[in-house]
């Protein structure tokens, strides 16, 4: 496997931070830091920031992402956002299956599906979160969760689309809480991620698959992380909110 044939991404997932007027000033504190980024940047702010956030990324190199979309075109869902809504204002990424989604908002593996698919055919790019509850590594079952999480996220999404999927690999209990994965269970994981890809999909499917880690990951630890073969990047909560330790590991991930 070769990691130069996939591309990192580091996003950042704002998670409900940040007014428009706030997101504004975060952003135009981080286009310098990472203008020279040879990694994918994206930001994933909230719904309300997003026009303000593509407004004022433009021409540079940091994508926005959304936190969620639903998978109906448009019709009675109060409350929730289409594919079609995010596209046009400019939206590339979309974050599904987020374990706070999964956890508080009755997220399942169906429903991740169809957000899935519907965010594909609409162009945009979903970042696809999957990973283990603490209890889960303790009985030894985290390749079983993860490998049935991707099958059933995954599933009838042909190999075409697939090359517009990212998938990130964040344990449950890595997120939020401080405690990081260390970059060699954070390696053992995605190594058995791309592994289902290719039994799912094809070898050069596996290989060509964005896979990041997410999990309090941070200035401090990123580039023992992201230096991991089969660790493309990451999805970072609480450090994407601070301009400059973002932009640390956007530089990490540049580097490696
Ligand atoms: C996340 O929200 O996806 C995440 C990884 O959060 P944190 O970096 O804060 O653990």
């Amino acid at each position: 496997m070769k990691k130069d044939v996939r591309k990192a991404i580091i996003a950042g997932n704002w998670k409900m931070n940040k007014t428009p007027s706030e997101a504004k000033a975060l952003l135009a504190q981080m286009i310098p830091l990472v203008k020279d980024a040879t990694c994918e940047v994206v930001a994933c702010v909230p719904y309300v920031d997003l026009a303000a956030a593509v407004e004022a990324t433009q021409g540079t190199n940091i994508k926005i992402g959304a936190e969620n979309c639903h998978w109906a075109e448009s019709g009675a869902f109060t409350g929730e956002i289409s594919t079609g809504m995010l596209k046009e204002i400019g939206v590339e990424y979309v974050v599904l299956g987020h374990s706070e989604r999964r956890q508080y908002f009755g997220e399942t593996d169906e429903t991740v599906n169809k957000r899935v698919k519907a965010a594909l055919a609409a162009g945009l790019k979903p970042i696809v979160c999957v990973g283990e509850l603490l209890w889960e590594r303790e009985c030894d079952i985290t390749e079983e969760v993860v490998a049935r999480q991707i099958k059933l996220d995954l599933f009838d999404v042909s190999e075409e689309e697939l090359q517009n999927v990212v998938i990130a690999y964040e344990p449950v209990w890595a997120i939020g809480t401080g405690k990081t994965a260390t970059a060699d269970q954070a390696e053992e994981v995605c190594a058995l991620i791309r592994a289902t890809i290719k039994k799912l999909y094809s070898p050069a499917a596996a290989e060509g698959i964005t896979i990041q880690y997410g999990g309090s990951m941070n200035d401090k630890n990123a580039d023992e992380l992201v230096g991991k073969l089969n660790v493309d990047g990451g999805l970072i909560g609480g450090a994407s909110l601070v301009a400059d330790k973002f932009a640390a590991i956007v530089n990490a991930a540049s580097n490696n």
